[in-house]
């Protein structure tokens, strides 16, 4: 058998880290005995919350998280490509959440591009239960910026951090 650790990375821009995220993170770890939650620069896309505070969010967020395993959790922000970030943390595999079909093609391509960047890193995809399955970083922030609760959708910690950005307190 083999004892050697199983290390994952699940990797995301994490803008803001939303209850969705938080129920793909608890079901990762029974997959992989350490979880590596990758912090995507992702300065193109725009987001809202600058790294350190997605990087902060989260690890308050796991503070709060306790229906994992007992396996260990760690946040690192990576700028270089998710296969060559995977291979430096020593990753075997990359964790993916799936919500609806319209997730399934864009991952349908990564998969297929790295598995041939990195054959030896394996791709898992999980769903998380049905009542956070319909949640988006992208909705939650259109929601907060227009005034609607987010309250269902993030946890209170994230839900003042938007309140803040959008100047409502
Ligand atoms: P990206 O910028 O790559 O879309 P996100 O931070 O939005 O990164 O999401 C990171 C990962 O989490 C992606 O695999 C995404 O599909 C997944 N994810 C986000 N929200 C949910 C959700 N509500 N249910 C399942 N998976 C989700």
């Amino acid at each position: 058998m083999n004892s050697k650790p199983r290390i994952g990375v699940y990797p995301g821009t994490f803008d803001p880290v939303t209850r969705g995220h938080l129920d793909i993170i608890s079901r990762a770890t029974r997959v992989v005995d350490r979880l590596i939650l990758g912090v995507a620069i992702n300065e193109d896309k725009g987001p809202l919350f600058t790294l350190d505070e997605r990087v902060a969010m989260l690890e308050e967020e796991l503070k709060n998280l306790n229906n994992h395993d007992g396996s260990a959790i760690e946040v690192k922000p990576f700028d270089n490509l998710l296969t060559q970030f995977a291979t430096s943390v020593g990753a075997s595999v990359v964790i993916r959440g799936l919500r609806a079909v319209s997730d399934f093609e864009f991952e349908f391509q990564m998969v297929g591009m790295n598995s041939r960047l990195a054959p030896e890193v394996e791709t898992v995809f999980l769903m998380a239960a049905d009542k956070y399955q319909f949640i988006s970083s992208r909705l939650v922030k259109e929601i907060g910026r227009l005034g609607g609760d987010v309250g269902e959708f993030v946890s209170p910690a994230v839900k003042s951090h938007l309140d803040k950005r959008f100047k409502r307190k």
